[in-house]
C-alpha cells in the first residue's frame, strides 16, 4: 500500500472522510498527538487500527467527537462532575471514560463496556470529525511500544506502508497525549494517565478530595494485579535505548553523567551547559512539546544508555515524568 501524505486542504480532508466512511484508516493530526483515525461504530476499522499499530486488542480505542452534543448516543449516562469537566477543559485535551451504549463495538472499546470520549480542540481533527460524519477512534499514531508521534514524519516512519493516508497538520501543539480519566457514580475522578490537564486544574473544578490520581500513573503494576486501564500495562514511549531517570539537582546530576561511561548520553531539561546534552525545553510545557521527538531523536542518532534528569512532577510535569517513568521501564537512580 502507497501512504499519501495529505494537507488539510478542503479537498484533502474530504479525501481522507471518503477513506474512513468507507472503512479505511487515515493519519489524523491533533493538538495532544498524531492519532490513527477509523469510524469508532465500525468493527472492522478498529480492527484494522489494532493491526497497523500492532497494538494488543485490549487496550481500548479513545473515541473522538467535535461537539459534546454528539455524545448522547455514544454513553449512557454523564455525571455531573465530567459535564463539568467537559465544559472547563473541551474542546482540548481531555477523555474522559463513561459507561457506553451498544453502538459502541467491543472491538473499539477492548472488550470493556466503558469508552473514552474526547473533543479535539485542533481545527483540522475538527473539520475531518465533521466531514467523515461519524465518531472517530484514533489511538497514538505509532507502532505500539514506540514514542507517541508528534508531526506527520514520525506518523510516516511508523505507518508508511500500513495505511492508505496521513493528514500533515504541522506539529501539535502539545506533544503528550491527552489526560484520561474515569468518573465513579458517586462523582469521583481518578486520572488513569497524566496529560496537559492537570490535576490541580481538575481539583479546581473538583476540589481537592474530587480527583486522585490511580497507582499507575507513577508506579509499576505487578504483573496479575487489576488495572483500571489496560494501557497501564503495556510496555510504552520505550526508544530502543536504555533510558533511566536521573533524580536530583543539577549539580549532584552533572556530577553523576560525567562519571558513566563515554557513550552514555544525558538529557537535562535545559541544562545547556551538560556535555552530550540532548537540547531540552525549560517549562514543563516545554518539555511535553519536546518529549517524543526527543525520544526518537535518541534512536537517530544510535545511542544505546540515556540518562533523563527527573522533571517536575507537578502540573504538566507530572504527564512529562510518567512517559519518562514508562519510557525507562521504571527504572529510577537517586544521585
Ligand atoms: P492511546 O490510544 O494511545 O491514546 O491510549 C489510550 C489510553 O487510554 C490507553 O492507556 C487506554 O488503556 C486508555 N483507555 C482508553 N479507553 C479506556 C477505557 N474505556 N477504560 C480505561 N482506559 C481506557
Ligand atoms: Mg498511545
Amino acid at each position: 500500500m502507497i501512504t499519501r501524505l495529505l494537507t488539510s486542504s478542503d479537498e484533502d480532508i474530504a479525501a481522507a472522510a471518503r477513506i474512513i466512511r468507507e472503512g479505511g484508516i487515515v493519519g489524523m493530526p491533533t493538538e495532544t498527538v498524531y492519532g490513527l483515525a477509523g469510524n469508532a461504530l465500525d468493527a472492522d476499522s478498529s480492527r484494522k487500527i489494532y493491526a497497523a499499530k500492532g497494538r494488543p486488542s485490549d487496550n481500548p480505542l479513545i473515541v473522538h467527537i467535535a461537539d459534546i452534543a454528539d455524545i448522547s448516543p455514544l454513553v449512557k449516562t454523564v455525571p455531573d462532575n465530567a459535564r463539568r469537566l467537559f465544559d472547563t477543559f473541551s474542546p482540548g485535551p481531555l477523555t474522559v471514560i463513561l459507561p457506553k451504549t451498544d453502538i459502541i463495538p467491543d472491538a473499539t472499546s477492548g472488550g470493556l463496556d466503558t469508552v473514552g470520549i474526547r473533543i479535539p480542540a485542533d481545527r483540522t481533527a475538527r473539520r475531518l470529525i465533521r466531514a467523515a460524519g461519524v465518531p472517530i477512534a484514533a489511538p497514538s499514531a505509532n507502532r505500539s511500544g514506540s514514542p507517541s508521534p508528534t508531526t506527520a514524519a514520525h506518523v510516516m516512519h511508523d505507518m508508511d506502508g500500513r495505511i492508505p493516508a496521513v493528514i500533515d497538520g504541522g506539529g501539535c501543539a502539545v506533544g503528550v497525549e491527552s489526560t484520561v480519566v474515569s468518573c465513579s457514580e458517586d462523582g469521583h475522578i481518578t486520572i488513569l494517565r497524566p496529560g496537559f490537564v492537570s490535576l490541580e486544574d481538575i481539583a479546581s473544578v473538583t476540589g481537592e478530595d474530587g480527583v486522585s490520581l490511580a497507582k499507575g500513573v507513577t508506579e509499576r503494576i505487578s504483573d496479575g494485579e487489576r488495572v483500571l486501564s489496560p494501557g497501564m500495562k503495556y510496555r510504552h514511549y520505550a526508544p530502543d535505548a536504555d533510558i533511566a531517570l536521573v533524580v536530583g539537582g543539577k549539580e549532584a546530576f552533572e556530577r553523576f553523567v560525567s562519571a558513566q561511561e563515554a557513550d552514555a548520553y544525558a538529557a537535562g531539561f535545559g541544562d545547556e551547559s551538560l556535555p552530550r546534552l540532548i537540547p531540552y525545553g525549560l517549562t514543563s510545557e516545554e518539555q511535553a512539546h519536546e518529549l517524543f521527538d526527543m525520544l526518537r531523536r535518541i534512536d537517530e542518532i544510535g545511542a544505546k544508555r540515556v540518562y533523563v534528569r527527573c522533571p517536575e512532577r507537578s502540573g504538566v510535569g507530572l504527564a512529562v515524568y510518567n512517559r519518562l517513568l514508562r519510557a525507562a521501564g521504571f527504572e529510577v537512580i537517586y544521585a
